[in-house]
């Protein structure tokens, strides 16, 4: 199977993606290729996984100093398997708003060769 592209960009991270979809909104036929999950460091385990933590924790540190403030809720327990959930989720809508509305002409996870 052949194919022709005006571009191909290797990396489909933060910056791989905004080369991509800069280059599909001024015409070009663009294919971005990953060896790995679409995502790159970012979404899959920089900035949105450790936000997500930060989130959480500071929730969690709330509510264990709430009765400070005359609230009494307990002590907070953190489930492992809820955060994770949470941060699939966000990972989802990324791919989707970054992938589906823009589509690039075509996104792989083959390695660039
Ligand atoms: C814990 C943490 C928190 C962070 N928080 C923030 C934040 O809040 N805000 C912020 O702006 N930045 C944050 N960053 C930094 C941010 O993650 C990086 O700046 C950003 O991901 C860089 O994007 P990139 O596209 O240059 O590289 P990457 O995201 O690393 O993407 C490179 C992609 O290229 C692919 N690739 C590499 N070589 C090949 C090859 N030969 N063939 C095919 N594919 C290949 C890789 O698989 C990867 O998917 C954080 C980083 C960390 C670690």
């Amino acid at each position: 199977m052949n194919h022709q592209f005006d571009l191909i960009v290797v990396g489909a991270g933060s910056g791989g993606y905004a080369a991509a979809r800069t280059a599909r909104e001024l015409g070009a036929s663009v294919a971005l290729v990953d060896r790995g999950p679409l995502g790159g460091l970012c979404i899959l385990r920089g900035c949105m996984p450790s936000k997500t933590l930060i989130a959480t924790g500071d929730l969690a540190h709330e509510i264990r100093n709430a009765a400070e403030l005359g609230v009494h809720a307990g002590a907070p327990a953190v489930d492992p398997d809820t955060e994770y959930l949470l941060w699939q989720t966000l990972v989802g809508a990324w791919l989707a708003r970054a992938l589906v509305p823009r589509r690039p002409s075509a996104a792989s996870e083959d390695p660039g060769r």
